[in-house]
């Protein structure tokens, strides 16, 4: 085993809360030996880049607080469970870097609200974690701090933008973590690293807090191994916000339908997606065995047909990149962010600021969203897209008519190893499968099944709900783990092994 999986990572949340009330172990023996692994053993990895020892010794100490005084069960349902967070969230007093060079040395001032769910349901916060700058990418290699390796294979990437939500999962530093979703965020880096990761529904959670990259395609959620796990993370974080206008009220239970089974659900299949070129052979197969071992625990396969969602990449490339350039015009390196030193005007200051903040996929985002919004221009390309998204999100109305839930390829394949994929056009390719659930708003998710046939490596597959139905997928999702086992963490890094 390698020092920075510890047995406390590789438990369930429920295994954490038995072993705290039956006073197997304290929550800062737990903190203890989860903290110190990372901070002396990640750079393998490098998932994090910053342990919160202190915020996490004082959340433990108020789970001990509670045991002793026997009222465990009220501290929350994530209590005591160590989480790490996406560097893009708010959490007062820590560095939120979004890993740009831009704010490398910002502080947050305030807590996010999902943030701030979890750690009102109990959850003990060991850290931030690396990600693409700003979000913008599918395998960590932007992020200014160096990337962050697959736990499978450390010559791969993670996935990306989320890539060290899912490494510190697979590598069991954690059980579960928080990542966001733009295009596909939380999705690829979960298939790649061979954990369940859940994108819910635009509007489920809230993105107060989140560093902005699209602000009606960005959603947040959980990363972890069990369905369970995931499931509880999304009852503590699911629901309306007064700080987000976009937010739902949600009383959904997620962990009720878990044991339902998928008898007489209606599972869609897109033969287009199965039939896509760029599809390796190795997930293909494994997406078909994963629909036939459906189909014999009762549920009933339908073919569907999306006819818009081959455009959905070309209308996210659009619309993410305006919506992007918007957002980050903010870091104008006056109120906050790098500011470049030795400037008489504002102009230069500004430029030479941005110019050096940012890095290379930011200033193409932001090139290309300044481009595209400019006069002349807005009317062939924005508005265009904005046309295809209400056809995609068309499609996806009429699927859910006749299906409960998608069964889909989460990425085209398994992880590829770093510098394989050089041209940003050819990265764009790795979220075919995820970016239409962003344009259309609903609920996606990867659970993984098993390792692909040549690679060796984890193949997720992607479940996609109707709006404010996530735990249709969850449903399925927990099907999928009957069938082929609960997600393991990464060889190397088995305790006890
Ligand atoms: N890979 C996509 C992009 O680069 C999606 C990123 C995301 O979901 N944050 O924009």
């Amino acid at each position: 085993m390698s020092a920075v999986g510890t047995p406390f990572g590789q438990m369930s949340i429920r295994q954490i809360q038995c072993g705290l009330a039956q006073k197997e172990f304290s929550c800062r023996e737990m903190t203890e030996a989860v903290v110190g692994a990372i901070e002396g053993a990640d750079e393998s990895v490098h998932a994090f880049l910053e342990v919160t020892g202190d915020a996490a010794r004082k959340a433990a100490d108020a789970i001990d607080a509670r045991v002793a005084a026997g009222t465990l069960g009220e501290a929350g349902i994530l209590a005591g469970v160590p989480m790490g967070y996406k560097d893009n969230m708010n959490l007062e007093g820590t560095h939120t870097t979004c890993s740009s060079n831009m704010l490398a040395s910002y502080v947050s001032p305030y807590t996010a609200t999902c943030v701030a769910k979890t750690l009102s349901a109990g959850a003990v916060p060991v850290g931030k974690l690396n990600m693409d700058e700003f979000a913008f990418g599918s395998s960590t290699e932007t992020s200014a701090f160096g990337p962050t390796h697959n736990p499978w294979d450390a010559d791969r990437v993670p996935g990306g933008s989320s890539g060290g939500s899912a490494a510190a999962v697979a590598a069991g530093m954690v059980p579960v973590t928080l990542g966001s979703d733009t295009g596909g965020s939380i999705r690829q880096p979960a298939s790649f690293c061979g954990v369940v990761g859940v994108k819910p529904t635009y509007g489920m959670v809230s993105r107060y807090g989140i560093v902005a990259f699209g602000s009606s395609l960005d959603q947040v959620g959980p990363f972890s191994r069990t369905v369970e796990d995931a499931a509880y993370v999304m009852n503590a974080i699911a629901g309306h916000d007064p700080l987000d206008c976009t937010s739902q009220p949600c009383t959904t239970d997620f962990t009720a339908c878990l044991d339902a089974g998928v008898a007489g659900m209606k599972v869609g299949i897109i033969p287009a997606f199965m039939e896509a070129d760029g599809l390796a052979p190795e997930v293909r197969s494994k997406l078909e065995e994963a629909a036939a071992k459906l189909e014999e625990a009762g549920a009933e396969l339908h073919e569907v047909d999306l006819p818009n969602a081959k455009a959905a990449i070309s209308a996210y490339y659009v619309l993410g990149p305006c919506e992007a350039f918007s957002n980050l015009a903010r870091f104008d390196s006056v109120r906050y962010g790098y500011s470049d030193p030795g400037h008489k005007d504002l102009g230069s200051q500004y430029e030479a600021s941005r110019a050096k903040g940012f890095g290379p996929e930011a200033r193409r985002r932001i090139m290309l969203g300044s481009y595209l919004l400019s006069a002349g221009v807005y009317e062939q390309y924005y508005y265009p897209a904005q046309q295809v998204r209400t056809l995609i999100t068309q499609d996806y109305t009429n699927a859910f008519q006749k299906v409960d839930c998608l069964l889909a390829p989460a990425a085209p394949r398994t992880a590829f190893k770093f510098g394989e994929i050089a041209e940003p056009a050819e990265m764009y390719l790795s979220d075919m499968f995820t970016i239409s659930i962003n344009i259309a708003g609903n609920g996606g998710m990867s659970m993984p099944v098993g390792l692909g046939a040549d690679s060796s490596l984890p193949v997720g597959a992607q479940l996609m709900s109707p709006a404010f139905k996530d735990e249709n997928m969850l449903r399925v999702a927990a099907e999928l783990e009957r069938i082929y086992g609960v997600a393991q963490v990464a060889p190397d890094f088995r305790a006890g092994e």
